[in-house]
């Protein structure tokens, strides 16, 4: 049987512009070549039998010529594999992927191409520079900065460039920009045109700076910027001022630390990339269920019994559904609904009860409050809660004459770090605290937050914790829900940024 090669590009860098056919190739891949500037988390989706294999270029590190990564295209393709080559932005633009094409057809290799969004077009648009405009660019070149414009023989043609009547969009030129600059302005074009770099474009990160062609290298060299970034020289560099839009979010520029158990964190990480931060996943903790026995057992068989039941998490109204077998949401049909916030509300939701109390502020204490109208003498109450949490709700609920049920479903348990997670989080610029236990759980193994991040709770319990183990607390959420967590971190961040 005959392989098939697929030369497909992966997008600029933001894992939102890989292509539909792409994540499908890399799902089914049998083996996939890939290069460094692919997003982050791209191979994911890979199969996990896949052979995943590096063959990018990188300046002074031994790898793959491009020969041998032709060579290594035909072989597999020959041994009948399904072979993913993939590479940044598009395959056929500064990608060498004619050249890998080239080989396959000359092999016979069957081979197909997927573009990709390419960064000379992709990253001035993250930066608000349309490569054209109705009223000030009718064409665009894409060329490579990669050549020395000062040597002999050189392959641009300068002149030409010069009076080209568009804007010019420069890959590889971060290296020869003083050059390239030089070379269009000895050349004719006007030392006054405006000119843009974009420092990692689509990347949470990503920077721009606007100057004068004149101008332009001298800043770039100031501000120490480094590939990959993308230089564009024309009028519509101007429009970054006006449309700018992806470096004016919120929290464009900060690092946030999410500390949550990952099976929890994708809520929280979403939301804080879509208000422009970079987000590192550090999960502190796990959930680990209890076995249906003992207590917890005893509880469930007599479950029809209780008068009230109290949700104190999201996982505790998840496992006491998944602790009830082959029941469902009927055995709850005589008992009132409580949950502690709105995140348990939901989760109860999902399993189609809705709660009868929820009180305004998200703590037990809060609860307590919310249950001063709901008679309880004599009435059997089960708390559904985490193993270690605090007994401030069973022990105000036995006060007021309930029989009360206190039954852990879960245990939060550490979860370290690996050194990837590490890393991260020492570039953190802040760190959220969503429990007490996630702070107790990263400060027990080893780990800090770095001295330079500001540390986010979501309220004074999780703040008292910080405070006794010598963590000061930066920010304290108003309200003590991911919504309230959210909102106070980016109203730090808002405060603190320096006007323009
Ligand atoms: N095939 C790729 C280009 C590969 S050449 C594409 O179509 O985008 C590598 C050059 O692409 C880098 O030197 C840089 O100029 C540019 N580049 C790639 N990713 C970039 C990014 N996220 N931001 C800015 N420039 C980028």
């Amino acid at each position: 049987m005959s392989g098939i090669v697929y030369l497909v590009g992966a997008g600029p860098g933001d894992p939102g512009l890989m292509t539909r056919r792409c994540l499908e190739l890399i799902a089914t891949a049998d083996a996939i070549l890939y290069d460094r500037l692919i997003p982050p988390g791209a191979l994911d989706g890979a199969r996990p039998d896949a052979e995943l294999r590096y063959v990018g270029k990188e300046p002074g590190a031994a790898a793959l010529s491009q020969e041998e990564t032709n060579a290594l295209l035909v072989d597999l393709g020959r041994a009948g594999k399904r072979v993913v080559r993939l590479k940044g932005g598009d395959p056929f633009v500064f990608g060498r992927g004619g050249e890998e094409a080239e080989a396959l057809a000359a092999a016979g290799v069957p081979f197909e191409v997927v573009p990709g969004v390419t960064a000379g077009v992709a990253a001035p648009a993250y930066a608000g520079i349309p490569v054209t405009h109705r009223d000030s660019a009718s064409a665009v070149a894409f060329i490579t900065g990669h050549e020395d414009p000062s040597k002999p023989g050189s392959a641009i043609d300068w002149d030409a460039l010069a009076r080209f009547p568009g804007t010019l969009v420069f890959y590889m030129g971060i290296r020869n920009l003083p050059l390239i600059a030089e070379r269009l302005s000895g050349s004719g074009r006007d030392r006054n045109e405006p000119a843009a770099v974009i420092e990692r474009g689509t990347h949470p990160g990503q920077r721009t700076i606007v100057d004068t062609l004149a101008g332009i290298a001298g800043r770039v060299e100031a501000e120490g910027v480094r590939p990959p970034a993308i230089t564009l020289v024309g009028a519509v560099a101007e429009l970054h001022e006006t449309i700018g839009w992806l470096e004016r979010r919120p929290l464009h520029g900060e690092v946030v630390a999410v500390t949550r158990a990952r099976a929890q964190a994708s809520g929280l990480a979403e939301r804080l990339r879509e208000l422009g931060a970079e987000v590192v996943e550090t999960p502190a903790i796990r959930i680990e269920p209890r076995p249906v026995d003992g207590e917890l057992r005893a509880a469930i068989e007599r479950v029809e019994e209780y008068s009230l039941i109290c949700f104190t998490s999201p996982n505790g109204a998840r496992l006491l559904f998944d602790a009830l077998g082959t029941r469902d949401a009927r055995a709850l049909a005589g008992a009132a609904v409580a949950a502690i916030g709105p995140g348990t509300a939901a989760a109860l939701l999902e399993r189609g009860i809705r709660a009868d109390v929820v009180p305004a502020r998200f703590v037990a204490e809060a609860l307590v409050e919310a249950l001063a109208d709901t008679e309880l003498a004599g009435r059997r109450v089960l708390v559904a809660r985490a193993a270690e949490a605090r007994p401030v709700l069973p022990d105000a609920l036995r006060e007021r004459g309930a029989a009360v049920d206190d039954v852990a479903l879960y245990d939060t348990v550490a979860e370290p770090l690996d050194d990837g997670q590490r890393a991260g989080l020492d570039r953190a610029t802040y760190v959220t605290f969503t429990s007490s236990s996630t702070v107790r759980f990263l400060l027990e193994s080893g780990v800090r937050p770095p001295d330079a991040a500001r540390v986010v709770s979501i309220g004074p319990v999780t703040s008292a914790t910080a405070e006794e183990s010598g963590l000061a607390v930066d920010v304290e959420a108003e309200r003590h829900d991911i919504d309230g967590l959210i909102e106070a971190l980016t109203a730090d961040a808002t405060a603190r940024r320096v006007p323009a």
